[in-house]
């Protein structure tokens, strides 16, 4: 079916076959499919899939492909996710001057299945030509861009490799992102008391003013040491002559280490509670850690061997600090140490995403490289 020495063709074919599916978060159901299908005709190899459909009401659970190999050392996995945002519905790929986009009417879908043709080429190339391997995991997670959802339900012991390559940043290949802040998201919501604004304010306790006040206290944006926190959507009150007894507003905060993250989030915490305090308003708190940070050492085994697979190829290694979570950051809980390597797609989430031909193919000899080549000491 495909041509054995033509992997460039191949990686381009293959994506356009991968975002021709719709996947948006918890309807994964359609891609998985194709992948369970694809695998077994192509290279005889079975997905296995983990509970996290009925605990997210998805139409798949995370997919692994454990693939023992030839070559001492660890095992690696290679990760994806299968999921894409909207508008996703009815991709259609334009191929223009070495760019791959939509028609601008959806996303293209690069986010993430740039990442999946590239490590099923690599695969595919290697199986079929017997190149030595190292043991590996393949791994599909779902609902990656609703905040992480499909791998914060990965059982600890379902994967058993000890460094991860994540396929999902943007970037040229040979960037990786080898730290990246965790995440807290809040939900506050004030009752207050209502009153006749003209004739009995000093009666009323104003959930509108209580926030404002406290949101005011808030240090916000970018701060000095790098964390960063935001207000998201505030909303409350009903009608200009009632003093407001509702008002409910969301906030986040990241930060690259646990100890910063958490002093920010109960600081953002407390400012509501002190308002609250002092108006008398009472206050209703849900706050969820969406994900903790990690930060993986430039002479790590993972970053080490990118590093020799990047000089390999001729590509420039480079390490970045990334501004947002990735699975990654949940496969570091589970134990394994990694990186998120750079796939080449542009302007994600939007409906100029793009990627450029010559990118997918760094990456799949990226891909390529990293499953074949052994344990530097
Ligand atoms: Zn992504």
């Amino acid at each position: 079916m495909y041509d054995q020495m033509d992997q460039n063709k191949m990686t381009v074919e293959l994506f356009c076959e991968l975002v021709r599916h719709d996947a948006p978060s918890l309807h994964e159901g359609e891609i998985a499919a194709w992948l369970k299908k694809w695998l077994r005709a192509e290279l005889g190899l079975e997905l296995e899939e983990d509970e996290t459909a009925n605990k997210i009401g998805g139409e798949s659970g995370n997919l692994v492909c454990r693939i023992p190999g030839e070559l001492p050392g660890p095992s690696k996995l290679f990760s994806i996710h299968l999921d894409t945002v909207e508008p996703c519905r009815n991709k259609q790929v334009v191929i223009d001057n070495g760019m791959i986009k939509s028609d601008g009417k959806t996303i293209l879908g690069a986010d993430d299945m740039a990442g999946a043709a590239a490590i099923l080429t690599a695969l595919w190339q290697i199986r079929k030509m017997g190149t030595p391997h190292s043991d590996m995991e393949l791994l599909f997670t779902v609902a990656e861009e609703l905040h992480l959802q499909g791998s914060r339900h990965i059982n600890p012991g379902w994967l058993k490799s000890e460094i991860a390559y994540v396929l999902d940043t943007g970037g040229a290949p040979g960037l990786a992102v080898n730290s990246a802040p965790g995440h807290i998201d809040f939900n506050f919501k004030i009752r207050g008391k209502a009153a006749h604004a003209g004739i009995a304010p000093e009666q009323g306790i104003s959930a509108i003013n209580t926030a404002a006040s406290a949101i005011a206290a808030m240090e916000l944006g970018r701060l000095s040491s790098g964390v960063t926190a935001n207000v998201g959507r505030i909303e409350g009150g009903s009608v200009t002559n009632i003093v407001a007894e509702h008002c409910e507003f969301t906030a986040e905060c990241r930060a690259h280490s646990i100890e910063l993250l958490m002093a920010q989030a109960d600081n953002m915490r407390s400012c509501v509670e002190s308002a609250c305090q002092k108006s008398g308003a009472v206050l209703e708190v849900e706050r969820k850690r969406s994900y903790l940070p990690f930060k993986t050492a430039e002479d790590s085994i993972s970053a080490v061997l990118f590093r020799h697979a990047c000089n390999n190829l001729g590509l420039n290694p480079v390490f970045a600090q990334g501004g947002g979570g990735s699975d990654l950051n949940h496969l570091v809980q589970l134990g394994m140490e990694g990186i998120v390597l750079a796939v080449g797609m542009e302007n994600v989430h939007s409906c100029d995403e793009s990627i450029k031909i010559e990118h997918l193919h760094q990456l799949t000899s990226l891909v390529r490289e990293l499953m074949t080549i052994q344990r530097i000491v």
